[in-house]
This record gives C-alpha cells, structure tokens and sequence, in this order.
C-alpha cells in the first residue's frame, strides 16, 4: 500500500515536471481561466460573453485605435505570446499583423472569428478583397459567435456545456438587438436612408438594415482620400440632399469637416450627425463600451440625426 502510494506520488511528480514549458489546456496566470487575447475591443467582448467565467480577456486595440493601420508592439507580442488563445477578425481587418498570428499559430490556437463565413455571406470589394467590417451586420456576428464558442469548447472541453448556455443566451440578446436595428431604421423616411461616413464600414450595416452607405475613403483607411474624393462627395450631398454625415470615433474628422465646408459654399448646409463607434468599441464602462451598446448607440445616432 505504502508503496504504490509513493509510486502514485513519484508519477504525479514526473507529470507535474514533464507539464512545465507545455501549453496545456489550463493556462499559467494562477486563476485556472484560459488566457484569451484579442485584436479589437468588439471580438473582445464577444468572448468574455461566451466563454464567462472560464476567461480572462484582454483585447489589443482600445478606443479609438484603427485596427488597419494598426502594427503590434513588443508589448503586444509579449501578451499574445503568453497567451493560452488569440481571437482576430481576419478578412485583412489586421492587414499589418499577418505574419504574427501566422507565428502565433504555430503554438496556440489563433483564431479569425470569420473562419467559417461563407463566400456568399461576405461583401466582395474588387476582384478578391472581402470587406472585413462583418460586426454591423448583427445576424452575421451571431455567425462569428459560434465560431467563438466552438474554439472555447476545442480547447476547454471541460467547461463545454456552460460555453454552450453563455452562447445560447448571448444570441438571444443579438436577436433582440437586429430587431432593435431594423425597426429603429424604418423609423427614418425612406429619401433619407444614407448613410455618409469617413470611411467605408457600414456597408454590412447598410446591406442588412436597408441604408445607403458612402464612405469618402474606401474599405479600409491605408490609402489617404484625395481632393477629388471630396469633391465627389460634396457633389453627392448636393445633389442628394443629405442633410447629415457622420464621423468615426477611429478615424480623424478632418475630411469629413473638408467635405462640410465644400457643400456649405455650394450653399447645402450638411450637418455632422454625430459620433459613430465604428471600428473600435468606445471607454470601458460606458454604453459604446460593449458591442451592444456600440451597435444600438449608432442606430440611435443614425436615426436621430437622418429623421
Ligand atoms: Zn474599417
């Protein structure tokens, strides 16, 4: 008895050893949780939904930060590297941190969240490029969801059946919120259901809720907007009567305030309709702080302002 006893103490030794420097299931932070990082604030939120108590998440891009020019730090190459799993948007949302999730996968799980989209439920721009802003079409991120909750059952099996109810709670909340879209933009007179921004992030929005969506620079903010962007959208409010654009929290408003000025000496007053959370969610705390206060926020604003 005495014996195997040691024997049992000797093998849990040699397991507790042959576990240290492993990635195991169960990360090193001492609180039992996996260690979940994620690129924006909006994936962020999503899996703190899903996977509960089970994570500790922390999300790279903070407010205001433009997830397309955004390029990692050391710091953040630190973070993802101690990592138990990465969460990304894909779609060259991250368009500079390619090569880091491709190092990152070699160890962990890392994930882009639209892995199982498919071809049709994706806005083609050009020949070969998908637009990346799939979080404003909400019954697509119930999609990106799934995906989330997949990958937290893949690498905590344990915790599978509470991952399984988070989600299906989490969904019934995104249900709720498409409804809340929809009816609110029906509330705005059909002439008016343009929506003009910085640059082009609406375009699931626009496509699912039933807006027209410009944007003065295009899917993503790389290539800086040119005079005659302004001009075409000047012209385009001019002629269209827009009575208001909106600017982004992520972006810089100095083109959107270009285009004011150009339509004012045209005599079209344009109104800045408000502040839009598009690529990054707003402060920790605050309504815009979580996806689905981000997504009625905009509504509100929207329709406020085209009403
Ligand atoms: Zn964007």
């Amino acid at each position: 008895m005495g014996f195997l006893k040691s024997i049992g103490g000797v093998l849990a030794a040699l397991l507790v050893l042959t576990g240290c420097g492993n990635d195991t299931a169960e990360s090193d932070n001492g609180n039992g949780k996996l260690d979940v990082v994620t690129t924006t604030g909006m994936i962020g939120d999503l899996v703190e939904n899903i996977g509960g108590k089970h994570v500790e998440v922390s999300s790279l891009m903070g407010p205001g930060v433009d997830p397309h020019l955004y390029k990692a730090t050391q710091g953040d190459v630190k973070t993802l590297d101690s990592a138990d799993m990465i969460f990304y948007n894909g779609l060259h949302l991250e368009g500079k941190m390619t090569d880091i999730f491709e190092m990152m996968s070699k160890d962990k799980p890392t994930i882009a969240v639209t892995e199982d989209f498919k071809e049709n439920q994706l806005r083609k721009v050009g020949a070969t490029e998908h637009d990346p802003h799939v979080w404003f079409d909400v019954k697509l991120w119930i999609v990106a969801a799934e995906a989330v909750k997949k990958e937290l059952i893949a690498k905590d099996p344990d915790h599978e059946a509470e991952y399984r109810e988070n989600y299906e709670e989490y969904v019934l909340q995104l249900e709720e919120l498409d409804k809340y879209v929809h009816e609110e933009i029906n509330k705005v007179p059909e002439d008016q259901r343009v929506l003009v921004t910085a640059h082009d992030a609406f375009g699931y929005y626009g496509q699912s809720y039933g807006l027209d969506v410009r944007g003065l620079q295009g899917i993503n903010t790389l290539s800086e907007y040119g005079s005659k962007d302004v001009t075409d959208m000047r012209n385009y409010l001019v002629e269209n009567k827009i009575k208001a654009i909106f600017i982004e929290s992520s972006v810089p408003r100095k083109a959107i305030e270009a285009v004011i000025q150009g339509a004012g000496k045209q005599g079209h007053k344009v109104e800045i309709g408000g502040e839009l959370f598009s690529d990054a969610m707003g402060e920790r705390g605050t309504e815009e702080g979580t996806y689905i206060g981000m997504v009625r926020h905009n509504t509100d604003t929207i329709v406020r302002a085209l009403k």
